[in-house]
């Protein structure tokens, strides 16, 4: 019988639920959990992908010392040893654990705790400190406390909903389609994005706001001062419940209109409509992300944001709110657990002395960290410079994702000792390691997640541990208990989870915002069944931790047992089954049904009680920074982002073929005119520069960019191209207050790449031994594409693919060699099978690349197709669907424009006809630009 699991997507804040069923013959396949209340049972095209990047290909599957495999005793002997050895020597503050969003809440409690209770560091920091910890510090001053007001209903019941540094619908993609319905469905809704690009988001906008990079301080506070003078103040609340309005109000009024429409670059039509729209509308969400975050003034973004929600009491009520989009499927978890190396556990802060105290008793630990540790662009410099002696790296790839990643790739070589956890043997940073630790990986791993609106899911395993692997967590503890430290012995994650819940009600009472007591006595059947639900959680609410759905697991023999046992709970506070079979929602859960009016009831602040001692929230008074860091060397200005269907490093991303078909090489976004002006043409090759390093990627000509400035994406690794780590061109500025990277303003300078001959090509086996200046790597159906350029000529091309393909000697290839024009055409069949097929031309090569690449599938027992694929040109009875736009069911662009141009001219009519847009809905935006596209094109 196939089993269904109930677990939660891996990927980004949103936290879809994910129903994965593993077939008889272990085949895996995911849907999105309809009871799911984040998604509701929709998942993106990465979340539907998932069941592809599960195979073992790559996976470090045994602990290994200095390259040789080892067993984990002698593991986590070593570790334990050097670690206690540079302690010893240099002090605690020689040693730093650098550790990621991708960990469990529980793996995350437990590195925290061994470092800032036990080692007694602040040393330990994480890749969410590239992602939101700007928005962490902008509550902390406006708040008191790192809270997130809202929770995602709030953008489907608003009015107005602003996206400023958000692409939702590639970044946040079911929370975009959640948004996108609603507005459907209540066109009176208005939605504003603001950003310098005008991304797929900006298709649902009814005002797009293209400002200046980092001029959103400038933006917010002439709003604040729009405001005041409007008379659109909440007196009230602002007198019974804030503190410091006059001082922002009077740092605001120094800002003349003039100033921001200058610091901004809008027009003033669109600043007035901006303006009009806040202060007319009661029900107004303003979403933030990376585009806020990232940059030296992210903390400043995020307080001039919330000072408008402030002055007009719009703030934790339905429809109405900050509220900050967390990029990673934990960063709120690694928050609760004081993951950050300037926090305390459970929302503690770890320069308050009675948060210290009370932390140190609750663990009853031998000492705790006293001062803040090293945020993570300080931790590498630290590392670099060498004052950390021992670095233990956990679920993260800083070699590619670190500001100024080929310095920190350096420093990481020079430190003395390295320990990598990770379920890869072979990224940019395990490489660098003196020993590798094998961790479980999504679908092997048990624990717990928070998504953006403070909802606690479930992480299920339903698959077998491959090799020697290991929870982080137990490597933790276990290193913890080899130093000799007590307060290790866990024996589960509910084990962890119960005691991180205790904690967050330790001595609490309602003065902090953290709170989930409700499952300090989780037991692990409980744990087991815990369904999604929201914190605070307290004792108050119910005694005991939600349960509402059963996770499934078994088949039906265990789901019976599932419920026997529920019923049997059902006097000590576990729900009981009703007749029908189903679960009733617990009370505490009520997302689904018997929600309060205006639906969740687990909003923050509408009462008005904030989190500092007087229990008032702060206004801050800002002063915004004009930051134009280009200059005659560096004249562009780099934005680094994501894309629709790759996700951070693309260690796992990367495997999936269909995600790969949606964008298959990097590339930077430049506008025509400065396209023209450097002398980069569509589809050529460009060399992005800053002091830092270099990136060459594919130039990519849009009038969605801006003039002087330049998009890349941030996901590709030296596995997947020669050279387009773009984070190594990035500057490792940061926020002063947040010590957040700014890595959305980073001056660079832009030049064409100097190119011999372009190539691509489809090949069976993985190519080997690729050495040309640039090339792109992705997988495909069947095997492997591949875009190339090389920078001289090569003299024997047949020899280049018998290298680089593992051609036999004995296949002779059909094709042919053009030296007048550089033309080469190059096809290897064994039998009717094609083993590898290359098109070399001097200007960026002109082939059907999907369907080139469709043929590593098809039969070639035909003479006829051997030489229609050396043509690289389909016949007319297998049409180029062109590049990929729905992943999920492999329609590219030709259709769909063939489609437009048969009449089609909705999104709906395109599904209708095509399919695309009917799975996930991912691609919808984009599928709608096509339309947008064809008919601009058809009324010229
Ligand atoms: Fe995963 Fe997509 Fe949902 Fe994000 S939106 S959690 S990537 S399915």
């Amino acid at each position: 019988m196939p089993t269904e699991t109930k677990t939660t997507c891996p990927y980004c804040g949103v936290g879809c639920g994910v129903i994965a069923t593993v077939a008889d013959d272990g085949a895996v396949s995911v849907k999105g959990d309809p009871d799911h209340p984040a998604n509701f049972g929709r998942l993106c095209s990465k979340g539907s992908a998932l069941a592809e990047t599960i195979d073992l290909d790559g996976r470090l599957l045994y602990p290994e010392i200095g390259g040789q495999q080892t067993n984990w005793d002698t593991a986590l002997d070593l570790v334990a040893d050097r670690f206690s050895t540079a302690i010893a020597e240099h002090g605690p503050d020689s040693v730093a654990f650098y550790v990621s969003g991708q960990l469990l809440t529980e793996d995350y409690y437990v590195a925290n705790k061994l470092m800032k209770g036990f080692i007694g560091t602040g040393n330990i920091d994480t890749n969410s400190r590239l992602c939101m910890s700007s928005s962490v510090a902008g509550h902390r001053r406006a708040f008191g406390a790192d809270t997130v007001p809202g929770v995602y209903e709030d953008l489907e019941l608003a009015d107005l909903v602003i996206l400023t540094g958000s692409n939702l619908a590639w970044c946040h993609p079911v929370i975009y389609q959640r948004l996108a319905a609603a507005k459907a469905a209540r066109p009176g809704m208005k939605v504003v994005v603001i950003d310098p690009r005008r991304t797929m988001t900006s298709d649902i906008a009814d005002l797009h706001l293209a400002i200046r990079p980092d001029s959103d301080v400038a933006l917010f506070m002439g709003l604040f001062a729009h405001l005041i003078s409007a008379g659109a103040i909440d007196q009230n609340y602002v007198a019974e419940h804030t503190s410091g309005f006059n001082e922002a109000f009077a740092t605001a009024a120094l800002l003349s209109s003039n100033d921001i429409l200058e610091q901004t670059g809008l027009p003033a039509m669109q600043l007035r409509e901006f303006y009009r729209l806040f202060t007319a509308t009661e029900k107004v969400v303003t979403c933030y992300s990376q585009g806020v975050n990232q940059s030296s003034s992210g903390t400043d973004k995020v307080n001039s944001i919330i000072n408008c929600h402030l002055a007009t009491g719009r703030i934790g009520r339905p429809g109405m709110g900050p509220f900050s989009l967390t990029g990673q499927p934990n960063a709120m978890g690694g928050r609760e657990v004081g993951g950050l190396a300037n926090m305390l556990a459970a929302h503690m802060a770890i320069e308050n002395a009675n948060d210290r105290d009370r932390v140190q008793r609750f663990w009853q630990s031998p000492v705790i960290a006293e001062k803040p540790g090293l945020k993570a662009v300080d931790m590498f410099k630290a590392v670099a410079d060498g004052r950390i002696k021992a670095l233990w790296i956990m679920a993260t790839n800083p070699v590619v994702s670190m500001p100024d990643a080929d310095t920190v790739e350096a420093a990481i070589k020079s430190c003395p000792f390295v320990v990598v956890s990770d379920v890869l043997r072979g990224t940019d940073t395990t490489s660098h390691a003196d020993i590798l630790l094998p961790s479980l990986g999504w679908g092997e791993k048990n624990g717990t997640v928070t998504n953006s609106e403070r909802r606690i899911s479930r992480q299920r395993d339903f698959l077998d541990v491959p090799g020697d692997a290991r929870a982080d967590w137990w490597q933790l503890a276990e290193v913890g208990r080899r130093m000799g430290f007590d307060g290790f012995g866990y024996t589960s994650p509910a084990d962890i989870f119960a005691e991180h819940a205790a904690l967050s009600a330790f001595e609490n009472d309602g003065s902090r915002d953290f709170d989930i007591g409700a499952c300090a006595a989780i037991d692990e059947e409980s744990y087991r069944l815990m369904s999604p639900f929201q914190w605070p959680a307290t004792g108050r609410d119910t005694p005991l931790c939600p349960t509402g759905h059963l996770p499934h697991r078994g088949g039906d023999h265990e789901r019976d047992d599932l419920r026997r046992n529920a019923n049997l709970a059902a006097s000590s506070n576990v729900v009981p089954v009703s007749s029908d079979g189903v679960l009733p929602i617990s009370p505490l859960v009520g997302e689904m049904a018997g929600r309060p009016e205006g639906g969740s009831d687990k909003r923050f602040f509408a009462d008005g009680r904030f989190y500092h001692p007087d229990g008032r929230a702060r206004f801050v008074a800002l002063k915004p920074v004009i930051c134009d860091r280009t200059n005659s060397e560096y004249p562009f200005t780099l934005n680094t982002g994501r894309i629709r269907d790759q996700w951070h490093t693309m260690t796992r991303t990367g495997k999936s073929a269909r995600l790969s078909s949606h964008i298959a090489e990097p590339f930077a976004e430049l506008h025509p005119r400065d396209a023209i002006e450097i002398g980069v043409g569509n589809a050529t090759l460009v060399e992005i520069e800053s002091p830092h390093g270099k990136a060459i990627v594919r130039a990519l000509i849009t009038e969605r960019q801006a003039r002087s400035s330049i998009f890349v994406p941030m996901h590709w690794n030296d596995q997947f191209a020669a050279k387009a780590r773009i984070d190594a061109v990035v500057a490792p500025i940061t926020d002063p207050v947040s010590g957040q990277p700014a890595s959305k303003n980073v001056a660079v300078a832009a030049r064409p790449f100097a190119v011999a001959s372009y190539g691509f090509a489809v090949s069976a086996a993985k190519p080997d031994g690729l050495d040309a200046p640039y090339w792109a790597l992705a997988k495909a159906d069947g095997g492997w594409r591949l875009e190339i350029a090389v920078d001289q000529q090569v003299e024997d091309w047949s020899l280049w693919c018998r290298r680089t393909f593992a051609i036999p000697e004995e296949i002779e290839p059909l094709g042919y060699v053009d030296r007048q024009s550089g033309d080469v055409r190059l096809a290897f069949f064994d039998g009717g099978r094609l083993l590898a097929a290359l098109f070399i031309a001097r200007q960026p090569v002109a082939v059907a690349r999907n369907w080139a690449i469709a043929q590593l599938v098809a039969s070639h027992d035909q003479p006829r197709k051997r030489f229609a694929l050396v043509a690289g040109r389909p016949g007319a009875d297998m049409p180029d669907p062109g590049a990929t736009v729905c992943s999920c069911l492999g329609v590219g662009v030709n259709q769909i424009i063939a489609a437009v141009r048969g009449g089609c001219h909705s999104v709906e009519a395109i599904g209708s006809q095509t399919k695309a847009g009917t799975n996930c809905g991912s691609c919808r935006a984009e599928i709608r630009g096509i339309i947008d596209g064809c008919l601009a094109a058809a009324a010229e």
